[in-house]
């Protein structure tokens, strides 16, 4: 007979692991089929995010923000450093060591929750059964069923079809986390957020970083001001941004790669050491659905929802990078709680309009809610309060004072209804704004709020002021 749970969750990322923590913690009983195999073999829990995501690329980001700093931002504060050098693969250690202790992490989560782990490639048969087979050899190992599935299969990078990955000299964001010396020109496409992550690694350590950017704006999504700020610090920092350019091609020639494009100018071939493809990540779902299950693609290939998470098939829930909305990990994590607290009978739910976003550049970017672009292209009416780091004692004393807080209130109510920020530190002042919009805050409830001195902090709450023309440490 074959084994039975109350939810089986398909993929173990931030959006599965999460789902079946909370499944367990409401008392249904709950396995979890993961495919990913590390190098040695053993199946590694954690999807995209712990594994090639967004944990390792913090983990090179810091390292390489720390050389940076040693070398070029230490003599402002009077430290002379002599003979620092970059020691790639122990760097590259270190993270494998952090990812290794965070996906060893979830197998003891999975087990203080009693929760099932079982390795192998899961694929949805009619009925909510599960076919589990061997990650590689496709060999059928067992079938499971259950009562409700979830889908939290994630997602992997878009190929182009004129250039494809050789994991050599043309690489995609898991091969850009791996190399073993400093190239010492690197071409990228796609000047998004793996782009921009990624670049700045590898130009602190050292290399020479071109980025081809397909689009004549930059930074479309996040607001324009703080897009531009960011933009003029890259440029600083020796990021060489090209936009509006058309890659058409790439050659290995063996110890080079050869990028061709075409711009304003007409066609140009860079030659690089290195190509990092970086044009964004599409559902992966290779596998995963039989025929006859139910579930329907839409027709960009992402699993189709409807209400509270629920696919074409009944009681089959899909969350995370496979359904429409943000690729993040948070988004992902969230949905996983609604749907099992919906599966418990539970009222789960995620508010689509406060998922904040960070790009951990220097100075990093971070938003939440509506630019001032898109509100005036809804009508609604706005007042906007802005204030520059340069002014707050902290981002002086750290020598950090590039970029602005910017908060968007609504010009009636005065609901804060964005918040934009560029600048040290904005990964975590942004929750400040999360937390503000979630409790349907007004810009005057943050500007009577006290905030420690002195702090970054400081700067949202000048820009809450800015917004009522009373901001105490800039002319209004
Ligand atoms: P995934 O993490 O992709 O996990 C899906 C899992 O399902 C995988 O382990 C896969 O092996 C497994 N799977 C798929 N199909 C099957 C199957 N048929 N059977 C068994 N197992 C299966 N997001 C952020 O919020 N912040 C960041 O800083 C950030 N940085 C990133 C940096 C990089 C370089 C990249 C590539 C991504 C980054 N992201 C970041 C995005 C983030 O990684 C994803 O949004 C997140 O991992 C999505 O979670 P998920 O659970 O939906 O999918
Ligand atoms: P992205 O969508 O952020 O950026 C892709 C960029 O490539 C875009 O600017 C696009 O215009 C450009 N592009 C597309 N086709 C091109 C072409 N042929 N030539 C030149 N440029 C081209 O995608 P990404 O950077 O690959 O990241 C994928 C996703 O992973 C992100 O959307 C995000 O959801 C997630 N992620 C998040 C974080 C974070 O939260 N800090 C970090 C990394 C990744």
């Amino acid at each position: 007979m074959s084994k039975s749970y109350d939810v089986i969750v398909i993929g173990s990322g931030p959006a599965g692991y999460v789902a079946a923590i909370r499944c367990a913690q409401l008392g249904l009983s709950t396995a979890c089929v993961e495919r990913w195999t590390n190098k040695n073999g053993k199946q590694s829990l954690g999807g995209t995010c712990l594994n090639v995501g967004c944990i390792p690329s913090k983990a090179l980001l810091d390292s390489s923000e720390q050389y940076h700093k040693l070398t070029h931002d230490f003599k402002k504060h009077g430290i002379e450093v002599d003979g620092a050098r970059v020691d790639v693969p122990k760097m590259i250690g270190r993270k494998q060591k952090i990812v290794d202790q965070l996906t060893g992490g979830i197998g003891m989560l999975f087990k203080a929750n009693k929760i099932e782990s079982i390795h192998g490639h899961g694929k949805l048969l009619v009925g909510n059964k599960v076919e589990v087979s061997h990650p590689d050899s496709g060999e059928v190992i067992e079938t499971l069923e259950a009562k409700n599935v979830i889908l939290a299969n994630g997602s992997i990078p878009i190929e182009l079809p004129f250039l494809p990955f050789d994991n050599d000299r043309i690489v995609d964001s898991a091969g850009a986390l791996e190399f073993t010396e400093v190239p010492e020109k690197l071409a990228i496409i796609g000047a998004g957020v793996i782009g921009l992550e990624l670049g700045s690694v590898w130009r602190r350590l050292g290399a020479e970083v071109v980025i081809l950017e397909a689009m004549d704006t930059f930074l479309a999504a996040a607001d324009q001001h703080a897009a531009k700020e960011a933009a003029k610090q890259f440029k600083r920092q020796g990021l060489d941004i090209r936009l509006g350019t058309k890659v058409t091609g790439a050659e290995n020639t063996g110890d080079k790669v050869n990028v061709n494009y075409e711009d304003a100018n007409g066609a140009q071939t860079l030659e690089a050491d290195r190509l990092i493809v970086a044009v964004g990540r599409k559902p992966y779902t290779e596998g995963l659905l039989s025929e006859e299950c139910g579930v329907q693609l839409d027709e960009r290939g992402f699993i189709q929802i409807g209400d509270e998470w629920r696919t074409d098939a009944a009681n089959v829930f899909a969350v995370g990078d496979t359904v429409k909305g943000p690729m993040l990990a948070h988004k992902g994590s969230e949905e996983g709680v609604a749907v099992a607290e919906i599966i418990a009978g539970k009222h789960g739910h995620v508010n689509f309009d406060t998922i904040p976003w960070v790009i951990y550049t220097d100075p990093e970017i971070a938003w939440v809610g509506k630019t001032e672009h898109e509100l005036a292209e809804a009508g609604i009416p706005f007042n906007s309060g802005q204030f520059p780091f340069a002014a707050t004692g902290r981002a002086k004393a750290m020598e950090s004072t590039a970029g602005f807080v910017k908060i968007i209130a609504h010009a009636d109510t005065d609901r804060i209804l964005g918040v934009h920020m560029v600048g040290p530190h904005v990964s975590e002042l942004i929750a400040e704004a999360v937390v503000a919009m979630e409790y349907a805050a007004s810009a005057e409830d943050l500007a009577r709020t006290v905030h420690a001195h002195p702090t970054l902090s400081e700067a949202v709450h000048e820009a809450a002021l800015a917004v009522d023309k009373r901001a105490i440490h800039k002319a209004n």
